[in-house]
C-alpha cells in the first residue's frame, strides 16, 4: 500500500481548528509593532524625528549624527518589545525576501556586554550579497552589494527582530532587488504628475501613487501537500486527475469559510494588524479550498513592501494550522488559478484622487486628463506591460484557457465609452464658447452621475476602470508587486511628461486657453488609443483575431513576453527617466529568462521521476494483480477462462499500451531536456524548454492521469485531487 499517501490522509482525520482568541479590538493593536509616527514621537528627539519625516516627505538625506539618535531610539522601543536582534530587510530578484540578522548584543570585555544598534548600521549594511541573482552585474571579484534604509517604509518587528526595509544594489550602484525601480519609478510619477496638475491646481506639491492589491492563495493541509513531491518542489502539481467534482457547482464562491481556514485567517490578521498591514477583506474563491485577502489600499512602496511581508507571514502562520499555502498561479489544472490583482490610482498631497471623476466640471477634465493619459500609456506600452507579469507559473493563467488573456487591454464601461467618443469629437484648435459650455455642461459634468451606475464590470480584462482606479489583473499570485507597479508608474510618468510638453506647445505657440489645448491634446490621445479599449469577452479565438488585427501584441510565453523588457523603446523609457540604466535593465530580463529556465527544468526532472518512480512502478504492480488473476483464473477454469478474464485482460493490456507510451515520453523529455542544456544562449535555452521540452509535460500527464483511474485506488501513491482540494 502506498503508505505516504494514507499516512497523510489518516493525519488529516483528526485535525482541528487552532483555537483563536483575539482579547483586544484590532484597531488597538494596529501597527503595535511598527516604527510609526506616535513610536517615533516616544522614542525620537523631535530633531530626530523631523528629520525622519522630511525624508519620507521629501526625500531629504538623514544626517550621520541624527542617524544615530534615531537608531537608538529605535533600538531602545525594540528592546521594551522583547527584540533582541535586527536586520536589513530586502527583497533581491530571487522572489523572496532575504534577512541576516545580527544581535544588537555586543562583549565589550571583561565579561561586560552592551546592546547596541547604531546610525551606521541601521544606515547600510553589507550583507554577503553574492549568491543572489544579479545578471551578470557584480563580477565575483566585486562581488559586493550593499542594502540601504528606505525611510519611507517604516521599521517593524517580526518575532524577535528589529527589521529595517532596505534597497539592495551593487557596489557600483546598480540596483538589484525589486525596491529600488520602485521607488525611482515613483519619484518619476510623481514629479510628471504634480506638473500636470499645475494646470488644474497650484497648490499640488506631491502626487503619489496607491496600491490596493488583492492576494488570491490555496490553502492544502500541511500533510497531504508534503505528500506530493511536485507540490513540495514545484509548488504545483505536475498530474492528477480532475475529481468528480471541481467547482462546477460554484458552491464555494463567497460560501462559508471552513472552520481551520477561517481560523488561520483570524490568526493572520491577528499579526498583519500588529505589522501595520491594513488587510480587510477575506474571502472564499472560486475553487474549493481557494481565499482571497485584500487590504485597505496604501502608498505603492509601503504596499509592495506589505504584500512581500504578507507572503512570508503567510507561510509561517500556515505552518501552525497545519497548513501550507500555495501562491502558485495554477497549482491544480482545470481548477481556476491564482491572481494578484493590482488597484492601482494617484493621490495629491491636497486629497485629491486623480483618477475619480470630481464635483465641478474642472476637476472633472483633471480627472479625464489623468484616465485618458494612463489610457494612451497603456496602448503605447503594452506590451512592456505585459512583460512585467510573465513567468513561468503566470503562462499557466495568461494566454491558457484562462482569463485575463495575454493581449493586454482596457475595460473603462459603457459611459465612459460615450463620454470619450464625444470628446473625440472636439473641434481641432479653438473652442467657441457654446461649444466649452457644451462640454463642461453636458460632457465633462455628467461624469460623477454616471460613474455611480458603472456596476457593469468585466471580469476577463486585464486592465480594467472600476470608478476610481485601475484595476490592474493580469499580475500573478506570486508576483512581486513592484514589478507591474514599477512598469505601470514608469509608463504613465513618461506619458504625462509628454502630454505636459504637447499641451504647453498649444498654449505657448498657438494661444490656446489652458482647458482649450487640453481638450485638443486628449482628443488626439483618444483617437490614437482607441485600439486598446475592448469591453467584450476577453479571451477565445474571436478576440484574438480581433487583437491582432488592432495590432496589439499576444505573446502567451514568458520567453516571447519578456523580449519587450529590452526593447530599445522600453531601454529609453527606463534610462530617460532615471529608473534603471541599460546595465540595470538587461541584468534583470537575464535574471527572468534564466529563471524561467530553472522553473521549467526543475518541473521537468520532478515530473520524470515521479513518472518514472512513483507511476510506472505502481502500474506494474496492479498490473501483476491482475495478471496472477488471470492465470488463477486460467488454471481453475482451463480454456473458458477467456470469457471470465475479459476485463482483466483488456486492463492488463490497457496498462501495458499507457506504460509504453508514458516511458517514451518520459525519455523524449529527458533528451529534450539534454539538448536544451546543452544550449550556451540563455534565450536559446529558454526557448528550447518552453516549446520543446514543456509541450511534453501535457503528454505524460495525459498518461499518468489515464493510469490514476485504471489503478487500484489502494495502489496509487500520490495524494488525489479530491483529497487535496476536499480536505478542509
Ligand atoms: P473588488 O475588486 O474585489 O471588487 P474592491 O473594489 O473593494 O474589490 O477593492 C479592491 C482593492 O482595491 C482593495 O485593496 C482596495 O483598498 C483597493 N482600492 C480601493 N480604492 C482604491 C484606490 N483609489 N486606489 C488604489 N486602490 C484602491
Ligand atoms: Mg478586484
Amino acid at each position: 500500500m502506498s503508505t505516504l499517501r494514507f499516512h497523510a490522509l489518516k493525519e488529516t482525520y483528526n485535525r482541528i481548528p487552532v483555537l483563536i482568541e483575539e482579547k483586544e479590538r484590532r484597531s488597538s493593536i494596529f501597527g503595535a509593532n511598527v516604527f510609526n509616527e506616535d513610536t517615533m514621537l516616544q522614542y525620537l528627539t523631535k530633531e530626530a524625528f523631523n528629520s525622519v519625516q522630511d525624508a519620507i516627505k521629501n526625500g531629504s538625506k538623514i544626517d550621520r549624527v541624527i542617524a544615530d539618535h534615531i537608531s537608538t531610539g529605535m533600538k531602545e522601543w525594540a528592546i521594551s518589545k522583547g527584540v533582541t536582534h535586527y536586520t536589513h530587510w530586502f527583497q533581491p530578484l530571487t522572489g523572496a525576501t532575504a534577512e541576516k540578522h545580527d544581535a544588537f548584543f555586543e562583549p565589550i570585555g571583561n565579561t561586560r556586554a552592551i546592546e547596541k544598534f547604531e546610525g551606521g548600521q541601521l544606515v547600510q549594511q553589507e550583507p554577503d550579497a553574492s549568491s543572489f541573482p544579479n545578471g551578470g552585474i557584480r563580477n565575483t571579484f566585486e562581488a559586493r552589494g550593499y542594502t540601504a534604509w528606505d525611510p519611507t517604509s517604516p521599521a517593524f518587528i517580526y518575532g524577535t527582530t528589529l527589521c529595517v526595509p532596505t534597497v539592495f544594489v551593487s557596489y557600483t550602484g546598480e540596483a538589484l532587488d525589486y525596491k529600488t525601480p520602485l521607488l525611482r519609478a515613483l519619484q518619476a510619477v510623481d514629479q510628471a504628475a504634480v506638473a500636470v496638475c499645475k494646470y488644474f491646481d497650484k497648490n499640488v506639491k506631491k502626487v503619489n501613487a496607491s496600491l490596493g492589491w488583492e492576494q488570491e492563495y490555496f490553502l492544502i493541509d500541511l500533510a497531504l501537500a508534503n505528500s506530493r513531491p511536485d507540490i513540495v518542489l514545484t509548488g504545483r502539481t505536475l498530474l492528477g486527475h480532475s475529481p468528480a467534482k471541481g467547482q462546477q457547482l460554484d458552491d464555494h464562491y463567497f460560501g462559508t469559510i471552513p472552520n481551520r481556514a477561517m481560523a488561520y485567517m483570524r490568526d493572520l490578521e491577528t499579526e498583519c494588524m500588529l505589522l501595520g498591514i491594513p488587510v480587510k477583506t477575506r474571502h472564499n474563491e472560486v475553487a474549493p479550498n481557494q481565499f482571497e485577502l485584500a487590504p485597505v489600499y496604501e502608498e505603492a512602496n509601503l504596499a509592495v513592501d506589505h504584500n512581500s511581508l504578507l507572503m512570508d507571514v503567510m507561510d509561517k502562520i500556515a505552518a501552525r494550522h497545519n497548513f501550507k499555502v500555495l501562491f502558485h498561479e495554477k497549482p491544480f489544472a482545470g481548477v481556476n488559478g491564482s491572481g494578484k490583482h493590482n488597484n492601482w490610482s494617484l493621490t495629491t498631497d491636497t486629497g485629491v484622487n486623480l483618477l475619480s471623476p470630481g464635483k465641478t466640471p474642472m476637476s472633472n477634465l483633471q480627472f479625464l486628463t489623468f484616465f485618458i493619459n494612463t489610457i494612451k500609456a497603456v496602448y503605447d506600452n503594452e506590451e512592456l506591460l505585459r512583460a512585467a507579469i510573465a513567468s513561468a507559473s503566470n503562462d499557466h493563467r495568461l494566454g491558457a484557457n484562462e482569463a485575463p488573456p495575454a493581449i493586454i487591454s482596457v475595460f473603462i464601461g459603457e459611459q465612459l465609452t460615450k463620454t470619450l467618443s464625444e470628446l473625440e469629437n472636439v473641434t481641432n484648435g479653438k473652442l467657441s464658447p457654446e461649444e466649452k459650455t457644451d462640454l463642461k455642461l453636458n460632457v465633462v459634468g455628467k461624469i460623477p452621475d454616471v460613474l455611480l451606475d458603472n456596476t457593469d464590470r468585466n471580469r476577463t480584462s486585464p486592465f480594467a476602470f472600476t470608478g476610481n482606479k485601475f484595476e490592474f489583473r493580469a499580475v500573478g499570485s506570486t508576483a512581486n508587486c513592484a514589478n507591474p507597479m514599477t512598469v505601470l508608474n514608469a509608463i504613465v510618468a513618461k506619458q504625462l511628461i509628454e502630454f505636459k510638453g504637447e499641451v504647453d506647445v498649444l498654449i505657448d505657440k498657438k494661444n490656446l486657453k489652458k482647458d482649450e489645448a487640453v481638450f485638443n491634446i486628449l482628443r488626439e490621445y483618444i483617437k490614437k488609443s482607441k485600439n486598446i479599449l475592448f469591453e467584450g469577452n476577453g479571451y477565445g479565438e474571436a478576440w484574438e483575431k480581433e487583437a491582432k488585427k488592432r495590432g496589439l501584441s499576444n505573446n502567451k510565453t514568458t520567453p516571447e513576453a519578456l523580449k519587450a523588457k529590452v526593447s530599445k523603446k522600453a531601454i529609453h523609457l527606463f534610462g530617460d527617466l532615471g529608473i534603471m540604466n541599460k546595465v540595470e535593465v538587461e541584468a534583470r530580463y537575464e535574471i527572468e529568462v534564466e529563471q524561467y529556465t530553472m522553473r521549467l527544468q526543475i518541473e521537468s526532472r520532478v515530473l520524470g521521476d515521479i513518472a518514472r518512480n512513483h507511476i510506472v512502478p505502481t502500474a506494474v504492480k496492479y498490473q501483476n494483480v491482475l495478471i496472477e488473476n488471470v492465470r488463477g483464473l486460467k488454471e481453475i477454469y482451463g480454456t473458458s477462462f477467456k470469457k471470465l478474464a475479459k476485463e482483466q485482460m483488456l486492463l492488463i493490456e490497457d496498462i501495458s499500451s499507457h506504460l509504453e507510451s508514458l516511458n517514451s515520453n518520459v525519455t523524449n523529455m529527458t533528451n529534450a531536456r539534454k539538448t536544451a542544456n546543452n544550449l550556451e544562449d540563455i534565450e536559446k535555452k529558454a526557448a528550447a524548454y518552453c516549446f520543446k521540452v514543456k509541450p511534453i509535460f501535457s503528454d505524460i500527464r495525459y498518461h499518468c492521469d489515464k493510469l490514476e483511474l485504471l489503478v487500484d485506488d489502494e495502489l496509487w501513491p500520490l495524494t488525489k485531487y479530491r483529497e487535496l482540494l476536499f480536505t478542509n
